[in-house]
């Protein structure tokens, strides 16, 4: 028995700044010199995993690029989350097949980092940093996926003379990556007390795995069906050593696990998006480059560039909150939400307009922005869909909103517009309009009792996620133009041209929230039984008009900061 359930957090103190940039330029030479393109996009087109290469990665005698996720207790590096989510950005642009496949092995081993006891944690933690084996992470099931708690995957005890000696496992799981390659995969499993992590051996006796599953994309990561069937193992592979925590567990992490996925959606989206940005400069079509044509590049190019950095604040945000000791618990999981939900949908947007930007080249697979929109799909599924992250954000800060009598985003719209009085131009006054009209928009939500339709609450789920990247650009941006940058954020762009871009995306968020948010309430109510035009009074739609002004002058500046060209 142990209390790590209770005390546990992944995310450790984090590295040295010089040696994260060691770690990434590592990491980049690595993977650039193992999948070289001409390989890469034979392995996507094969459909086949390349096992070498992720053992490799994780040898400690190679790469061993897990040790980053390891607490240096257990011989790892002890990296952070703001760390993780740089690797997995770096990861992410490469490939996010084969990211999945080191991702998989974090994922793994994140119920004995949270849950297990101290001799369960150097057995294994101990495993993947000193010999470099490689996890699966088993939840999901054939009925079983956003709603994990309908698992039908049981453990029965099996008892000598009155003591649990081990546990029979019956069930099967699907879409497990790594599945038939990994030496160890955790499984989530039902037992008399409820939900509860197994490690289970590769080649453990009834335990098998499907062919691998031929995807849409993503088709450098191994994904199979497993199968246990009588598959027993001994009650010390019972994580933790207590039944029934296994969701606590399991949510415990998500918070931490959710930027790493949001950071593969941005490492795709931004490598799909500098492809176009690079095509765009080449391709001569009406006269001139493509990337001189302000219907293209405003379109295809700048509020990808603006969403997908939009996102990185928030994801900084989140991680930096995480290493500062706030994600123990679960406490972070409606950031981890936001920064998953605007990072993969921003980064799967960006990834289909670099298919549109490259015209009938995007369409080949030469041009690879076709095999990297079909990979970076994956990132608004797995690890939570997209609409699950709404429920998420919705639910808890609709809580807030009812808890501080509405106070919570009005508060937060003057912290903002006080933000604006020394920092005017970094979108905070935009920003602010933003999250005024949210508040506005969810208390007209509370006076009609509009939440009770699954639509609404999801909807704004989408809107909460949009004012809070807003207002995390914006002190981004304000950080930025202060020399107070995180170390280890990267420095591609300068204060003055995050502030521009932070402007953009204020405008659009606040544009977004006025718009919609007056679309569900009016919509939500019955024609002809509310007046609803005093319910939305709040949302400052002059104000929001007026913000607009400059738009067009902005987007030409970013555009003329992602061309590299003077302004
Ligand atoms: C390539 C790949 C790799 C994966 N790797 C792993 C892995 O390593 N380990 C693992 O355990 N799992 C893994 N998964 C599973 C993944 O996490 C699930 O597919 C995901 O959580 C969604 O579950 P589902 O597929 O059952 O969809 P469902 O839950 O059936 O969802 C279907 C649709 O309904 C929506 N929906 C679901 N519930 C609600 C609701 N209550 N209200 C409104 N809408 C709802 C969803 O948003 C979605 O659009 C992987 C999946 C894929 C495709």
């Amino acid at each position: 028995m142990n209390d790590s359930t209770e005390t546990g957090h992944v995310g450790g103190a984090g590295l040295e700044p010089g040696d994260l940039t060691m770690m990434l330029d590592a990491l980049n030479e690595f993977v650039g010199h193992a999948l070289t393109p001409q390989r890469q996009l034979e392995l996507d087109h094969e459909d086949v995993c390349p096992e070498d290469t992720v053992r490799a990665m994780s040898d400690p005698e190679q790469l061993g690029v897990q040790l980053i996720f390891v607490p240096a207790a257990y011989g790892g590096m002890d990296g952070g989350a703001f760390d993780s989510y740089r690797v997995c950005e770096v990861m992410g642009r490469h490939d996010i097949g084969l990211a999945t496949a080191v991702f998989a092995t974090f994922l793994g081993s994140d119920p004995i980092l949270v849950g297990a006891t101290e001799e369960q944690k150097s057995r294994w933690l101990g495993a993947i940093s000193e010999k470099g084996v490689v996890f699966a992470y088993g939840a999901t099931e054939p009925d079983a996926g956003s709603d994990l708690g309908a698992l039908k995957t049981t453990a029965e005890r099996i008892e000598k003379d009155g003591v649990v000696v081990g546990f029979r496992i019956n069930g099967r799981k699907q879409w497990i990556s790594n599945g038939s390659i990994a030496d160890f995969t955790t499984i989530l499993a039902r037992t008399p007390e409820g939900p509860s992590w197994f490690v289970v051996p590769k080649g453990t006796p009834g335990f098998t795995s499907g062919k691998p599953e031929d995807k849409h994309g993503l088709r450098l990561s191994n994904t199979a069906a497993l199968f246990l069937d009588n598959v027993e193992v001994p009650a010390e592979n019972l994580i933790g050593g207590v039944e029934g925590k296994g969701l606590v567990q399991a949510q415990q992490v998500f918070g931490y696990t959710r930027v790493m996925v949001a950071a593969f959606g941005l490492g795709g989206g931004w490598e799909a998006l500098d492809r176009a940005i690079a095509y765009s400069q080449e391709r001569q079509q009406g006269g001139g480059p493509l990337s001189g044509k302000q219907g293209y590049t405003h379109k295809l190019i700048v509020p990808h560039a603006v969403r997908l950095e939009a996102a990185r604040s928030y994801i900084e945000h989140t991680a930096d909150q995480i290493d500062r000791g706030l994600g123990a618990n679960g406490a972070m999981n409606t950031e981890g939400a936001i920064a998953k939900l605007m990072a993969t949908e921003a980064g799967n947007a960006a990834a289909d307009a670099a298919i549109q930007a490259h015209g009938g080249y995007g369409y080949t697979r030469e041009y690879v922005v076709e095999k990297v929109k079909r990979d970076v799909r994956i990132t608004t599924i797995y690890e939570g869909t997209s609409e699950i992250m709404e429920m998420t954000i919705a639910r808890d800060r609709w809580q807030q909103h009812l808890k501080s009598a509405g106070g919570y985003y009005r508060d937060r719209a003057a912290r903002l517009a006080t933000l604006h009085r020394t920092h005017p131009t970094v979108g905070a006054g935009n920003a602010a309009l933003a999250m005024q009209a949210l508040a506005a928009v969810l208390e007209a939500c509370r006076v009609a009792r509009l939440t009770r339709h699954q639509h609404v609450l999801f909807r704004l789920g989408e809107l909460i996620c949009h004012a809070e990247c807003a207002e995390a650009f914006a002190q981004r941006g304000s950080a930025a133009l202060d020399g107070r940058r995180h170390p280890k954020s990267p420095d591609r762009f300068g204060g003055e041209a995050l502030a521009t871009m932070s402007r953009v995306f204020a405008r659009e968020a606040a544009q977004k929230i006025g718009q919609e948010g007056v679309r569900w309430v009016a919509g939500a109510i019955d024609a002809g039984s509310v007046d609803v035009a005093p319910l939305l009074a709040g949302v400052p739609h002059d104000a929001i008009r007026a913000a607009q002004a400059g738009l067009l002058a902005d987007m030409d500046r970013v555009a003329d900061v992602l061309y590299g060209r003077a302004h």
